[in-house]
């Protein structure tokens, strides 16, 4: 049977450790670390992500203003935007809530970003940095799993990570840092086209699951004693909730839990890791 990995408490010490960070810098005199987040249209998960990540700016003292326009916003107009954010010295760290309305290209505006602002670690200056090893900003997500996995005291030097999902997100940024010196795993990535993945998933010793598919890793895929974390968050139908729904991950946690030795929840996960690290980067944006 699996130990839980708590991304609540295990964010919670995250979110602690910022906070005092940033009373420091202020009893020294210096302005709060400053966040902008850029909210395009009126999608209902975006708006959410982003009263998230200002609700947890908040608690910590960091300021940040959410600016909000509509989805009809051209793409030149979002570029303008982006650049007075990117002149004006009292912004740290600026956040573009993704995905942005069809007409605009997101990695036009993503190019746009100053790389000493880019917290969300997606500008290609900031992914070449992850992939060459050198100190930055992390990727919000998978630098979250590292700090479970690491906080709990797990061994990732010659461990095999299998990670299922290729995104630029998650799965790409994920198996740099595995591979990072000081972490040392030895990293399989799997995506659609992957022949014989459950075989590979069997061989994980830390299995990584970042598809967006409810259940897809069967008990059947996970070794005995393997390191589980579940990156999915997928609504399923659920009647018997107030809002019809409940939210699951990629991996059937009931038949895993029976077989891994750590296993993370869904929800209060990976999820509240992630929040926290882009705390960990702003900070590291004004400090720097
Ligand atoms: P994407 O849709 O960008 O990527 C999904 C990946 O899964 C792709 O690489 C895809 O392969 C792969 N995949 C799809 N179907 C299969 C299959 N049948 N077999 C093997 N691989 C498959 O998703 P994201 O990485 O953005 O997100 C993944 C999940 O993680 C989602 O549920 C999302 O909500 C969640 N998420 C959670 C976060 C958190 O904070 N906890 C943050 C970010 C995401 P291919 O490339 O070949 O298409």
């Amino acid at each position: 049977m699996a130990q839980l990995i708590d991304g609540k408490v295990l964010s919670a010490q995250i979110r602690a450790e910022v906070k005092e960070a940033v009373s420091k810098r202020i009893d020294s005199g210096k302005r709060p670390p400053y966040l902008a987040v850029v909210l395009i249209g009126e999608d209902p998960a975006s708006a959410s992500y982003v009263h998230g990540k200002a609700k947890a700016s908040a608690e910590v003292g960091i300021r940040s203003d959410t600016m909000t326009y509509d989805a009809d916003i051209s793409e030149q107009e979002v570029l303008k935007i982006v650049e007075r954010l990117n002149r004006d010295d009292s912004v740290d760290g600026i956040l573009v809530q993704l995905p942005l309305p069809s007409h605009i290209d997101d990695r036009k505006i993503i190019n746009a970003i100053s790389p000493a602002k880019d917290v969300d670690c997606f500008h290609p200056e900031s992914v070449g940095n992850l992939v060459i090893g050198l100190d930055g900003f992390q990727p919000a997500t998978p630098a979250g799993i590292i700090e479970m996995i690491t906080r709990s005291g797990i061994e990732t030097s010659g461990q095999h990570c299998v990670i299922i999902g290729r995104s630029n997100i998650v799965g790409k940024p994920l198996a740099n840092l595995m591979l990072k010196k000081g972490i040392d795993a030895t990293v399989t990535v799997c995506h659609s086209r992957t022949k014989n993945l459950p075989e590979i998933a069997r061989q994980a010793d830390i299995l990584v699951a970042a598809i967006g598919w409810p259940n897809f890793v069967t008990g059947d895929m996970v070794k005995e004693g393997a390191i589980v974390i579940d990156v999915g968050i997928n609504r399923v139908d659920d009647a018997s909730r107030e809002r019809g729904y409940r939210l699951v991950g990629d991996v059937d946690f009931g038949a895993a839990f029976e077989k891994a030795s750590y296993i993370t929840p869904v929800p209060g996960g990976v999820g509240p890791m992630t929040i926290a690290v882009l705390l960990q980067n702003t900070l590291m944006a004004a400090t720097s």
